[in-house]
């Protein structure tokens, strides 16, 4: 598999050369919004440390992730009063990873709803103001 580039988008994120609307961290992982939300609340989980994806990711790395993501799982159902949640990530481009840091979407989801489609850039008030509620919902 290709090494890990350290200078991926989520690296420069995550050593703050880049700009991102972090909405939760501790020691081990950062989860930020989605830039092209697909839903309302769409946001990213990620590890500080580098891996490209699960594939590499270490089990202590895969550990810290999912328990932010079911942490943040929790706060998007919450501040959206939202029925579900969906979780989503790909591995490799033939995966259809885009972005080669480990990271796992998390969109909240209403009863019925349909994902809107990708590649779209958000309001980024909007963006800013769907994040501080799911803020106070953690
Ligand atoms: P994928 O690798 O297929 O999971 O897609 C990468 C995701 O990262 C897409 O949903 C993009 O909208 C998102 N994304 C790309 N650049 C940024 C950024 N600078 N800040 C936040 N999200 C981003």
């Amino acid at each position: 598999m290709t090494a890990y580039d350290p200078d991926n988008i989520f690296a420069k994120i995550l050593r703050g050369e880049i700009p991102s609307t972090r909405v939760y961290e501790d020691d081990d992982t950062l989860a930020f919004m989605d830039i092209m939300p697909r839903a309302d609340g769409h946001l990213l989980v990620i590890p500080k440390t580098p891996c490209r994806n699960v594939l590499d990711a270490t089990p202590e790395q895969l550990a810290a992730v999912m328990g932010t993501v079911q942490r943040l799982g929790h706060a998007v159902l919450k501040a959206f009063d939202a029925d579900g949640v969906t979780i989503q990530q790909f591995n490799e481009a033939a995966g259809g990873q885009e972005v080669f840091h480990l990271h796992f979407h998390v969109l909240p989801r209403q009863e019925g709803d349909r994902l809107r489609p990708p590649g779209k850039m958000g309001d980024m008030e909007e963006i800013a103001r769907q994040a501080e509620k799911i803020r106070s919902a953690i």
